[in-house]
């Protein structure tokens, strides 16, 4: 069992007092007056700030204090296994960090002369050609800040393709499976697509006639993650991909679910015309609690034409910016997308090369399935869309039984999870799947640890049956228990600012 600390632990504007201050250094103002004469005269007088910020004053422990107390409070990728489905929350190693942090690197301006920053851009240059490789197609582009950025992109060039052809007011409609994450037909829809969904199989794949019946000379493109959001690998790609070129569409890949194919097999070869990939899932940079993450996106020959200004070009010399491409859909990110991310995804590659890539892909694989046959002898959960096949690298689990059974459901198992000193399992995704628990382990977790997850699972099921009541008020053992879904996640009730919280207090 587990203990979080839980510290009453005040907002940072609640400590300290005034003039505390936590360094002794000299006073820049000092250093910047001898170097340079009068401060006051620098800033043109209107844009001076004529009230000083009313910041914190702290000593340097008391901050310091302050941040450990919450990080106690905290889980986070670095405290143990971190299982969300799809999301793959793997190990950021720390050298990804350091080197991304050099001042050489993350000091320079994106307004600086082309000839100051030749080793960024080669370094950019590079990864979109890696990318590339690993992805089978033709050109990358780093620039969107996420996967769903990359999908919005992936729609609009759809819609490019489409306005070259004249064929904008035929082809309106994209196809998207009902086992797909909800951004996909967000990011169609934004671009101005009608979605069309498809069912699933009895095998968790694409029902393909259903898929045949659907696709027509309406049909703009198919988006598909694959494997998909079940941990199946779509088996009848290449008549999928059949099947949506015969009647003229584009295929777009969902790249959230790359890590277990890297080194393996390529989005390109099996038909895929554009591809995202979201850098933050899988090459090593970190994530959760929204970003900052990046999603670029490879496409096919025919499409390189769109994909957004300016594209780094090499003549074999010199490294620049090229802005020079007529069909160009223009800008979706300002200069070249979240370059620190994309940073610590070339780290990540170079330090793991080829065949390091391809072992991440087998154990994530590995460790999967191994989580999957431990939890098929759990009494109360099953194994949905089951034809005996292994998984990739997750695999989604019905608690469906054990809340028949017990009234304990998938969101009361996570939260019990929490007590075990883990973090939960995606839940209630993919939609198809009734109480759905998604674990994805992936490739950083020994065996120990997944033994370890695995029987925390166990337990809390076998307590189900024991003592529900235990379960349904759960967690017991973290600094806050049972939040409000509802109100946590609605940012009208959400007090982001102190400026926000002192209104509040003066309102209330
Ligand atoms: C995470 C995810 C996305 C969206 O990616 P973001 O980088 O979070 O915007 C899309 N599809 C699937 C299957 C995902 O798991």
């Amino acid at each position: 069992m587990y203990r979080q600390a839980a510290w009453d632990e005040p907002v940072i504007f609640k400590l300290g007092s005034k003039g505390r201050r936590g360094h002794s250094l000299p006073e820049a103002e000092d250093e910047v007056r001898r170097a340079v004469g009068n401060v006051d005269k620098l800033l043109p007088e209107n844009m001076r700030r004529m009230q000083k910020p009313n910041l914190p004053e702290l000593s340097e422990v008391e901050v310091t204090r302050h941040f450990i107390r919450l990080s106690e409070m905290n889980y986070g990728i670095d405290s143990g296994l971190y299982p969300l489905g799809s999301c793959t929350m793997k190990y950021n190693p720390k050298i990804n960090e350091f080197l991304a942090s050099l001042p050489t690197l993350n000091l320079v301006h994106p307004y600086q002369d082309e000839s100051t920053v030749q080793g960024i851009l080669e370094i950019l240059y590079k990864l979109e050609r890696w990318l590339g490789e690993i992805t089978g197609t033709f050109e990358v582009c780093l620039h969107p800040a996420a996967g769903a950025h990359g999908e919005f992109l992936g729609t609009l060039l759809m819609h490019a393709c489409l306005k070259q052809n004249g064929e904008c007011d035929k082809r309106t409609e994209v196809i998207v499976p009902d086992s797909a994450h909800g951004t996909n037909p967000a990011s169609a829809a934004m671009a101005g697509f009608k979605v069309i969904f498809v069912p699933s199989a009895a095998d968790g794949c694409i029902d393909l006639e259903a898929l045949k019946t659907v696709a027509s000379e309406k049909t703009a493109g198919l988006m598909l993650t694959n494997p998909n959001t079940v941990g199946i690998f779509e088996k009848d790609i290449e008549e999928i991909a059949k099947v949506i070129h015969e009647v003229g569409g584009l295929l777009y890949y969902d790249g959230a679910n790359l890590n277990p194919l890297l080194g393996k097999a390529r989005p390109g070869d099996m038909g895929f015309d554009i591809v995202h990939i979201n850098i933050h899932k899988t090459f090593g940079t970190p994530h959760g609690g929204g970003g900052p993450g990046a999603g670029p996106v490879g496409v096919s020959r025919e499409l390189a034409q769109f994909l957004p200004v300016p594209r780094v070009a090499f003549d074999g010399k010199r490294y620049r910016l090229d802005y020079d491409k007529p069909h160009s859909i223009g800008k979706i990110r300002s200069f070249q997308g979240n370059v620190a991310v994309l940073l610590r995804a070339y780290v990540y590659m170079l330090s793991m090369g080829f065949e390091g890539l391809k072992e991440a892909a087998e154990v994530s694989v590995l460790n999967a399935n191994y989580v999957m046959k431990k939890l098929g002898n759990v009494k109360g959960l099953t194994l949905p869309y089951d034809s005996g096949k292994p998984r990739k690298h997750e695999c989604v689990i019905s608690a469906k039984t054990l809340k028949e059974d017990t009234g304990v459901s998938a969101l009361h198992v996570a939260k019990r999870l929490l007590d075990f000193g883990l973090h939960a399992p995606t839940i209630y995704f993919p939609l198809i799947v009734d109480e759905a628990l998604m674990i994805e382990p992936t490739e950083t977790f020994e065996k120990e640890e997944l033994d370890r997850f695995v029987e925390a699972l166990r337990r809390t099921c076998e307590e189900a049956y024991t003592n529900p009541q235990n379960v349904l008020t759960a967690p017991h053992n973290t600094a806050v228990s049972r939040l409000d879904e509802v109100k946590a996640s609605h940012p009208r009730t959400m007090t982001l600012s102190w400026r926000m919280h002192l209104k509040k207090e003066e309102t209330s």
